[in-house]
């Protein structure tokens, strides 16, 4: 039931600028960033509101799923899904703190922090999927 696609979870974000709402699509399992509908998403390129759903709205969600699991591969893979989860929370709140202080990531990697290359890289590798 939970494998499918289909229920892929969807955010919306307004846009800044006048245009049309970001959508987001996350996956629903591994709670994956996967694609955003802006501009910038269509490019395979983060914009700030998967930055901002990634910082926000994913861990409560996996610490829901893992209260909800049953069984031990079940809560073992709800587990995983909330470190995982917690980590990209944690690298998109570096990401934000970049921007306000001005630095504009414009393309994957190019002003990923040392430290947190990994989690980044794994939320771009989603949208790059998605995109491709
Ligand atoms: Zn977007």
């Amino acid at each position: 039931m939970r494998n499918q696609q289909s229920n892929a979870l969807v955010f919306s974000r307004p846009s800044r600028h006048a245009g049309p709402d970001h959508r987001i699509t996350v996956d629903p399992t591994t709670l994956r960033p996967l694609s955003c509908t802006c501009q910038a998403g269509r490019r395979g390129l983060l914009c700030w509101a998967v930055i901002e759903v990634t910082a926000t709205a994913l861990v409560p969600i996996a610490l829901r799923h893992w209260q909800q699991a049953c069984g031990e591969t079940d809560i073992r893979a709800a587990a995983a899904v909330v470190g995982q989860t917690r980590k990209w929370a944690a690298a998109a709140l570096e990401l934000q703190s970049l921007r306000s202080c001005g630095y504009v990531v414009t393309e994957r990697g190019r002003a990923d922090p040392p430290a947190s290359n990994g989690a980044i890289r794994s939320i771009s590798d989603g949208l790059q999927g998605a995109a491709s």
